[in-house]
């Protein structure tokens, strides 16, 4: 039995559509810095993440464009242990 948090939203299916037609817009990929507790899964998948000596994330400021990059910004958003990343 589906709940109402497993539906998606009307700006889900907005986000989907937009994906699947090549129309969404560029973002910036962004750290939580409170909430970031340094384990580098981002710099392992992001070419623009590097980490600085504790191990915390240095983000280059180039925006993610496209959906090859949303792409793979999304995956290290959804594998990030603390949920520290987001697109903004
Ligand atoms: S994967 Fe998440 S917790 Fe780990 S360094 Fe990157 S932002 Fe921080």
């Amino acid at each position: 039995m589906s709940t109402h948090a497993d539906r998606p939203t009307p700006t889900d299916a907005n986000d989907h559509t937009s994906r699947r037609l090549g129309l969404v817009r560029a973002s910036r990929l962004a750290v939580d810095r409170v909430a970031c507790t340094g384990h580098g899964v981002c710099a392992q998948l992001l070419d623009g993440v590097t980490l600085d000596e504790w191990g915390y994330p240095l983000v280059a400021p180039e925006t993610v464009e496209g959906p090859e990059g949303h792409a793979v910004a999304e995956t290290a958003i959804r594998l990030c242990p603390a949920r520290a990343l987001y697109l903004r």
